[in-house]
């Protein structure tokens, strides 16, 4: 499989009056061409920040490392190449529909405007596409929606629009920011699934961004763990499912879903996620992990391959110090 897109080393950091944020601090992703990469983690990890700054929209600076998309060194663009492959190659959908559509035009306006900048359509032909869009993402009556505004639709059926928005183009890699959070369990379930009929379809690339991992399990190759700003675990999907190694993953799998289904919390991690960079020596993840040991307070561990393409960021798997495994199992 051909690497579609190729974070290396990628810190994004913030500045402001209370110092410096490392969002991202150091971190390597690789999606493959059809690829579906789960990145996975409590708000405030960096997985939003990783996937603005792929698309070159991230807010805060970026200090180091590289991107590659489609063999486009994307931190070296111009504005105007960068606008060139946002919205046609590399497309996005976020959380909140209503936020992200324009309640001023309609929605054949808003799907049709992609496919004119992009592909060269004229008016007519666009519509003509949004139509086509709006058909495929299931959406009745779509010769009729393409002339509705946004608030005229519930929030399934916006969903279902911002997925069609993103999909004009045939985009090689579909970057889904918590695609589902906002909807309800029944509405979620018909996205996930539309969403796997499409990549299916089209061959699309998705970096899934969510801390459900329900969602991951349903459509993931590949998963991606964050903590506080860096990767502390990736594998593929079963081995992380069967086989979770680091502690912040075995935490996540214990989440209990709330009753009413709306969100999923994390029972079984006391205490919250660090502001990345609050914690200067040590494993970020220390203050919350039952298996911390001395060492864990005094460096960060590696993140190494601890088995055949499953990799961990934790001194209970590291194979840096002697005697810890034997420190780690004596607990
Ligand atoms: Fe826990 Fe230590 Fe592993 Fe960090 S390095 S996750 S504190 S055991
Ligand atoms: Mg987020």
């Amino acid at each position: 499989m051909n690497k579609l897109l190729e974070i290396k080393g990628l810190k994004t950091y913030f500045y402001s009056d209370d110092g410096v944020v490392p969002a991202v601090d150091g971190v390597d992703i690789v999606i493959h061409e059809g690829e579906t990469v789960g990145i996975v983690g409590e708000s405030g990890c960096g997985k939003s920040v990783t996937s603005l700054t792929a698309m070159r929209l991230t807010p805060g600076k970026v200090v180091e490392g590289s991107i590659k998309f489609n063999g486009k060194n994307i931190l070296a663009l111009s504005d105007h190449e960068i606008r060139a492959i946002r919205g046609n190659e590399m497309a996005m959908i976020f959380q909140e529909p209503m936020t992200s559509l324009n309640p001023v035009f309609t929605i054949g306006q808003q799907i049709g405007e992609a496919v004119q900048i992009h592909m060269n359509y004229s008016k007519q032909k666009a519509k003509e596409r949004a139509v086509e869009m709006l058909k495929l993402v299931g959406i009745p009556r779509a010769e009729q929606i393409v002339d509705e505004y946004p608030h005229q639709l519930s929030g399934g059926m916006r969903q279902r629009v911002m997925i069609a928005m993103a999909m004009a183009c045939n985009p090689k890699l579909l970057i889904a920011d918590e695609p589902t959070t906002a909807l309800d369990v029944t509405i979620q379930a018909q996205i996930l699934d539309l969403m796997k009929e499409l990549k299916e379809k089209h061959k699309t690339a998705i970096m899934m961004i969510t801390h459900d991992l329900g969602v991951v399990a349903e459509m993931c190759d590949r998963v991606i763990v964050m903590y506080s700003g860096k990767v502390v675990e990736e594998s593929d999907v079963i081995s992380l499912f069967t086989n979770p190694k680091h502690p912040y993953t075995q935490g996540l799998m214990k989440s209990v879903p709330s009753l009413d289904g709306e969100e999923k919390r994390l029972y079984s991690i006391q205490g919250s996620v660090p502001i990345p960079g609050s914690l200067r020596e040590g494993c970020s993840f220390a203050p919350r992990c039952e298996f911390a040991m001395s060492i864990c307070k005094q460096a960060m561990p590696r993140l190494e391959e601890v088995e055949t393409g499953h990799l961990c960021r934790c001194w209970l798997h590291s194979t840096d110090q002697g005697g810890i495994q034997d420190e780690a199992t004596a607990r």
